[in-house]
């Protein structure tokens, strides 16, 4: 029986997509088609071909799932045997801690989401509706970004807020980065050579998003994302942490809206806001060069990387494992480094080799804490999370699919 899963990730002006064997991880093709509802849309699509760009208008998501099931059947591969799609979904709120199968339910569900995630759950549930529309015959499965943190215990994800905005408003910590974050977790502890069960973790997705995760025995039990992904690290875009009465001031003195201060807190902060851009190889080459503002900005962002170390090693009381993912995490050795280092005490000793190799493995063979840089596959969690939705539960779907 065959494994392939097409993993859809749409968001609001792009559809990014794969073809992944759910077993093996095995990427048979992968694309992503951009710009969609303007003029001048673009489309990748690698497949046995290698990888194929085309140009062309694409006004809706119907129109981009179409052109990647045209990009299919002219470049390959095959889309025969494909038993299930499976579809990030943003934000799943307190409601959904596991994968889904997607019925007129659950969208309906996800739709009163909307509100803690309205960038979105929107072009999520929009990807949704035409995926369905266009496969019918199909099983479709969404796959939550906050799902593994649902775990997270009480006092954790409580701002300490009135009772009224907690359960009246959703007002909580929900998490995100969980694919990634659960994708990581797992093959760490393989790495360690020991079930996830067993293993404590501090886990540091650093990409245009960052986030940190506390994972005590393959559960997530902190995360530095909140309500909403603006909570925590420094990002390329993102302030993090910050004192949410600097929301206050800037509407009272300068005039400004609420939107405009979110806007600006969401797409202009961060690494960007600091440094005026927010693409970490360009930033790293400006502060070899000698730009203060270059440098200001590193030291800024690792040392809030240092700071949630340091408070999730307290969380966990002991720790096996710090793991660096996705795109800073897997390529700065200068990050790993300055985020690491003075944590000697902790029992967390770098190899400055290993790390400026890349290696799997980065920390010393004494080190008490092993250090690890473990790319993330999050196209390949989703693969898999909806095939094991699909045996566990609903082992005749997998038939339907196949005779479909
Ligand atoms: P992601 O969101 O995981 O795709 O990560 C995107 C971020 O990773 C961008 O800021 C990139 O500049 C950064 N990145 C990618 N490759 C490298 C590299 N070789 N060295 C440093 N940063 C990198």
């Amino acid at each position: 029986m065959s494994s392939r899963v097409l993993v859809i990730n749409a968001g609001s002006s792009s559809l990014k997509y794969s073809l992944i064997d759910g077993i093996s991880g095995e990427a048979a093709a992968s694309g992503l088609v951009e710009r969609i509802g303007e003029p001048s849309g673009q489309q990748v699509h690698r497949g046995p071909q290698g990888e194929v760009r085309t140009s062309l208008e694409i006004a809706t998501h119907e129109d981009a799932l179409r052109a990647v099931l045209n990009a299919f059947s002219s470049h390959g591969p095959s889309f025969d045997g494909v038993v299930a799609i499976g579809h990030r979904v943003v934000h799943g709120g307190s409601r959904f801690g596991d994968p889904v199968l997607i019925d007129d339910e659950m969208v309906a569900a996800v739709t009163e989401l909307v509100p803690l995630a309205p960038l979105h759950n929107p072009a999520n549930l929009e990807g949704i509706r035409v995926a369905r529309r266009l496969f019918p015959q199909l099983p479709q499965v969404a796959v939550f970004d906050t799902a593994f943190h649902q775990t997270l215990p009480p006092e954790a994800y409580t701002y300490a807020v009135a009772l009224d905005w907690r359960d009246d408003h959703g007002v909580r910590r929900y998490g995100f980065h969980g694919t990634s974050h659960a994708f990581v977790s797992a093959e760490a502890a393989r790495l360690l050579g020991r079930s996830s069960g067993e293993v404590n973790l501090i886990v540091l997705h650093l990409g245009n998003g960052c986030s940190a995760t506390a994972v005590r025995g393959g559960v997530s039990v902190d995360t530095s994302m909140g309500m909403t992904p603006l909570e925590g690290l420094v990002m390329g875009t993102r302030s993090g942490d910050l004192d949410p009465a600097i929301h206050a001031y800037l509407v009272r003195e300068l005039g400004w809206s609420l939107e405009d201060v979110d806007h600006a807190l969401n797409h202009s902060s961060g690494l960007k806001g600091l440094a005026g851009q927010n693409d970490f190889r360009e930033l790293d080459a400006r502060r070899a060069a000698g730009d203060p503002h270059a440098q200001l900005a590193f030291d800024i962002y690792c040392y809030r990387i240092k700071k949630y170390v340091g408070a999730y090693y307290a969380t966990l009381g002991t720790v096996d494992a710090i793991v660096f993912t996705a795109g800073v995490g897997q390529n700065s050795a200068p990050v790993r480094s300055a985020s690491l280092t003075g944590l000697e005490r902790l029992g967390i000793n770098l190899d400055a080799d290993r790390n400026l190799a890349g290696a799997l493995t980065i920390s010393t063979d004494d080190s008490p804490v092993a250090v690890l840089v473990i790319p993330t596959n999050e196209e390949w969690q989703i693969a898999r999370e909806t095939l094991a939705l699909l045996h566990e539960n609903k082992p005749c779907l997998l038939g339907v699919a196949e005779g479909g």
